[in-house]
């Protein structure tokens, strides 16, 4: 497997603004072995999403991004968060399968688009130790990593974690089969995970530029916005969410023709994020 993390980092004058992208990987591994088609296990890909954001570099801004993909392990789910159904003998740690791991998309998912299993067979402890030794604590660490360095330097960090998702939900999502979902939608754990004036500007911002917007609304962030989201230690974490109908065939996963304009819009709203944050240190 090549390097599971990739992090670009800031090209330009340092901005204490890190972004990370957990589920944009499309590197799978020999090692997975899944049952299911690949065409069905990329729906889980939150696509191009890094590509989106990749005007942040050279604005000062870095990104951590994963290239193992979110079916195979999910950064964004705790160690807890595991399903023993999956495993072919108990699992040696802690055990707290959350919602999530009830609607099959835990820490390792048993289900893609809510109704296809991924395996056809138990996985070993073993095989998932690999997995969360491999992938998901490199991906922690050069997060970790790169928002403490932010931080020791500026006092203050402010984290985006940029994710995609499908533009309908579907039998067991939060929202049901017949929501049609917002372009964006951000989540701070209803106003814990930062500023509330964090949530507030990007949400106007993200309007003017005549998008719709909810906060909070099917999504309020998972486990990455909750490990690093502590605003009264001056480190504040937003999840946003983009619609894939607005920049891909959600079947076919072809860039669609709302690529660019999405990829201008988002380095337009990083630069008027870094004039926030400007004004607030
Ligand atoms: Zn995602």
């Amino acid at each position: 497997m090549i390097e599971p993390v990739i992090v670009r980092a800031a090209t330009g004058a340092a901005a204490p603004l890190v972004l990370d992208s957990p589920h944009s990987g499309t590197v799978y591994p020999a090692d997975f072995r899944p049952a299911c088609a690949p065409s069905l296990l990329r729906q889980a890909e939150d696509a191009y999403v890094d590509e989106l954001w990749g005007a942040a570099p050279a604005m000062g801004v870095a990104i951590v991004a994963a290239a193992f993909p979110r079916a195979y392990i999910d950064p964004n789910r705790s160690l807890e968060d595991m399903d023993p159904e999956l495993l072919d003998a108990p699992w040696p740690g802690p055990v707290a399968p959350g919602d999530k791991t009830n609607r099959g998309i835990g820490l390792i998912w048993r289900l893609v688009n809510a109704s296809h299993p991924i395996y056809d067979r138990k996985l070993t402890v073993a095989e998932v130790q690999g997995r969360i030794d491999r992938c998901w604590r490199p991906y922690h660490a050069a997060l970790d990593r790169t928002l403490d360095e932010a931080q020791s330097r500026f006092g203050t960090v402010w984290h985006i974690d940029c994710h995609s998702m499908q533009s309908r939900g579907n039998r067991l999502s939060v929202d049901g089969p017949a929501a049609r979902r917002a372009d964006f939608v951000l989540g701070d754990r209803d106003g814990t995970t930062c500023a509330p004036a964090f949530t507030r500007f990007i949400a106007e911002r993200v309007a003017a530029m005549g998008y719709s917007v909810k906060v909070n609304d099917p999504y309020k962030g998972v486990e990455i916005v909750r490990r690093h989201g502590r605003p009264q230690d001056g480190r504040h974490s937003l999840q946003i969410e983009l619609s894939r109908a607005l920049y891909m065939d959600e079947e076919s996963h072809a860039r669609g023709p709302g690529f660019a304009k999405l990829q201008a819009d988002l380095a337009a709203l990083t630069r008027d994020i870094l004039g926030f944050i400007g004004k607030q240190q």
